[in-house]
């Protein structure tokens, strides 16, 4: 029995990894769930899985969760960094599913990756923000992080397992391994008049077609910014050399990701779009459980496209590779001008083609840092948001 805490247990991925453990009752129990402020979804998930401990980060949610729990309710209301540190640190906890959205996740998470937690990442913004860092730390904590981002779990899944054991430190190459193919549907906007794009609304970039997610990945896949942070989250997963990775646009999300090796072979995992499977997959590796999903049906599948990425449609995705290629002072600009220029855009504040302006311009500013710490990045992140924030005054 693996004593579970969820990070950002009322969002998408929460969700999803709630389900697979109300399908497999005998090997998971849920001891910790973590949110920002929403209450009511909270008090929910207490009634429902009668978890051991609820944090909010929010000091007066919790107070209005403690004061809304049922007397009959086991659940410890928590809040405060000190609490939810001893939550994910605690020796009672097993395995941590990183979901929180965004660099609100990066502490957290780390805190998990430093007490040599099992931790299902499916926060990427942790990697960009601090890849380097976050996979050393791994390796000197003994910690075992497993892809939960369905690209880099298919690629996981698609790689030998002398290479899966070494993640972070692998040498491709050595395995016989000549690219890395990361997939992507290219989201809502994939084939829409480029003239018009400046005029798409919030609702419009969070209809993806074959994935049900959070606003702010939903507006990342609709700028390919997503596939740019998941660039940079297989460099550091798989350490990896640009010229190894490739990106292809294939809009049905029926392959996942693929590894293409030395001899002619490519290996690609399949299955249908639903975060369920590569959530199973990390909760139970290197075992197989039951995730719900309805099985891939090839009789239904018809047509499998593919086709290359154009720059000029998805700008944000050549900036993440730049910043890729830049290092670690770009990446942590990029995601937190990302984060500011897609809040401001959900909020309507801005058009749907400022955010690349915004995330050009921010990343035209960064500057050699030291980035020896989680404390350093913090600081370069907060840094990137003010000038996010002054470029979108600019604009307005
Ligand atoms: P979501 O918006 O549905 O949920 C976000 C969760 O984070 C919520 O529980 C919220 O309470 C919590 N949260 C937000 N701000 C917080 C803060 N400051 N402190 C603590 N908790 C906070 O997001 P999602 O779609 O579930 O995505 C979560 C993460 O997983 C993201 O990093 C995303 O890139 C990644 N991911 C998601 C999917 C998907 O299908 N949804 C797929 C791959 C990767
Ligand atoms: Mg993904």
């Amino acid at each position: 029995m693996q004593n579970m805490v969820i990070l950002g247990a009322t969002g998408s991925i929460g969700a999803s990894t709630l389900s697979v453990m109300v399908n497999n009752p005998t090997d998971f129990h849920v001891y910790g769930l973590v949110a920002n402020a929403s209450v009511n979804k909270m008090l929910a998930l207490c009634i429902t899985h009668q978890p051991d401990y609820a944090h909010m980060v929010d000091e007066s949610a919790a107070m209005e969760l403690k004061s809304l729990l049922p007397r009959n309710c086991i659940t410890q209301v928590t809040t405060g960094t000190e609490a939810l540190k001893a939550l994910v640190t605690d020796s009672r906890t097993d395995t941590v599913m990183a979901a929180i959205v965004g660099a609100a996740g990066l502490v957290p998470t780390f805190d998990a990756v430093k007490a040599g937690k099992r931790v299902l990442l499916a926060n990427k913004e942790a990697l960009v923000m601090s890849g380097e860092l976050f996979m050393r730390t791994a390796k000197a904590s003994g910690a075992t992080v497993l892809p939960v981002d369905s690209e880099h779990n298919a690629i996981f899944q698609c790689l030998p397992t002398t290479v899966q054991a070494q993640l972070g430190y692998c040498d491709l190459a050595a395995s016989g391994i000549s690219h890395i193919l990361l997939t992507g549907s290219g989201g809502p906007f994939l084939s829409t008049d480029l003239t018009t794009l400046s005029a798409m609304t919030p609702t419009q970039a969070c209809n993806h077609p074959n994935w049900s997610m959070g606003p702010k990945i939903s507006v990342d896949s609709a700028t390919m910014m997503n596939k740019g942070l998941e660039f940079i989250e297989a460099r550091w997963l798989f350490n990896t050399q640009a010229e190894q990775l490739k990106v292809i646009i294939h809009p049905q999300s029926l392959i996942h990701s693929m590894v293409q090796y030395r001899d002619g072979s490519v290996i690609a995992q399949m299955g249908n779009p639903d975060m369920r499977t590569p959530i199973a997959h990390c909760m139970s590796y290197p075992q197989r459980i039951e995730a719900g999903v309805e099985p891939l049906d090839f009789f239904k599948v018809g047509q499998l496209s593919f086709c290359e990425p154009d720059f000029s449609r998805f700008p944000c995705l050549r900036l993440a590779m730049q910043a890729c290629e830049q290092g670690q002072e770009a990446t942590t600009v990029l995601n937190a001008a990302n984060e500011v220029a897609v809040d401001a855009f959900l909020k309507g504040h801005i058009r749907f083609t400022d955010i690349a302006d915004i995330n050009y311009r921010c990343l035209d500013s960064v500057q050699q840092t030291r980035l020896d710490s989680i404390e350093d990045i913090l600081q370069l992140d907060k840094q990137a948001r003010a000038t996010a924030e002054s470029v979108i005054n600019a604009l307005n």
